[in-house]
């Protein structure tokens, strides 16, 4: 953790005409298409659908605007795909250079250190210290706008703002999360940080709420595995037996493996 994060209680906040300009996120236009290191093999086109996707760079969730491959489904946030091959003055972190990784580093689970989530992809990483962040965590800044709130909020560490007593309750997601916090002192409006995120990749505009990891893929396996048997119901019945029962086996192996891979990741 880098202590330049820190806003002390005794010192202002900084004042900076609240700006929309997010620092790492070049202009483009919709339809333009790039060719991208990590997806060399077709071009990518900026394209907007309100559906959630996963960014194949920092595999974390995002809706709207997106870089996609019309060929393979192949998915990246504006903001990861634009990334910078490394920053200088970030309002975030301004004392050093930050370089841009596309792979996470070491042995050590490397955190974000704006929203405290692990970082498992692209990430811009300090060359002088351990700080670290997301591409999405890029885009914000220490005094930003968002929809939520009609004033500017800073951001700041719970520290800072509370004293440690993390009694505050985030407006967007209602609950006591870790990670630094945007405020607006006057109103006692606090905002997470990792909530923030929601506001920039476009969750929140197209009202999705980020998945919980876990529920998503029980979810999906379920309705799979419901769509699935219903198809083999239907084979069963339309035609003989045999291939019906085949399937039948096929698949209940390939579930069985699929529980012994959900069990293996919780360790
Ligand atoms: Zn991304
Ligand atoms: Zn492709
Ligand atoms: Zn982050
Ligand atoms: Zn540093
Ligand atoms: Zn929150
Ligand atoms: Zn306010």
């Amino acid at each position: 953790m880098c202590c330049s994060l820190a806003v002390r209680k005794s010192s202002k906040l900084i004042t900076r005409s609240p700006s929309m300009d997010l620092p790492t996120i070049p202009q483009t236009n919709p339809g333009e298409e790039i060719f991208h290191f990590s997806h060399p093999q077709h071009p990518l086109v900026q394209v907007s659908y309100p559906y959630l996707f996963t960014c194949m760079g920092c595999k974390e969730y995002g809706a709207g605007k997106r870089f996609r491959c019309q060929i393979c489904g192949f998915d990246l946030h504006d903001f990861c795909a634009l990334a910078p091959p490394s920053l200088q003055n970030h309002p975030l972190h301004h004392k050093h250079q930050l370089v841009f990784y596309s792979k996470p580093g070491g042995f050590l689970r490397s955190k974000c250190d704006i929203c405290n989530k692990s970082a498992k992809g692209f990430a811009f990483r300090c060359s002088s210290c351990s700080f670290e962040m997301h591409p999405c965590c890029a885009t914000m800044s220490r005094e930003m706008k968002f929809l939520t709130h009609q004033h500017p909020l800073t951001l700041s560490s719970p520290m800072a703002i509370m004293g440690g007593d993390s009694s505050l309750v985030c407006e967007v997601c209602q609950r006591k999360r870790s990670g630094h916090v945007y405020c607006c002192m006057a109103c006692g409006y606090f905002l997470h940080a990792v909530c923030a995120k929601d506001l920039i990749n476009g969750l929140h505009v197209h009202g999705i709420r980020p998945p919980e990891k876990s529920n998503m893929l029980g979810a999906a396996a379920k309705v799979a595995s419901q769509a699935l048997f219903g198809i083999i119901g239907g084979l069963i019945e339309g035609i003989g037996e045999g291939i019906g029962e085949a399937l039948m086996d096929n698949f209940g192996n390939s579930r069985s493996r699929g529980i012994r891979n959900r069990d293996w990741q919780k360790c």
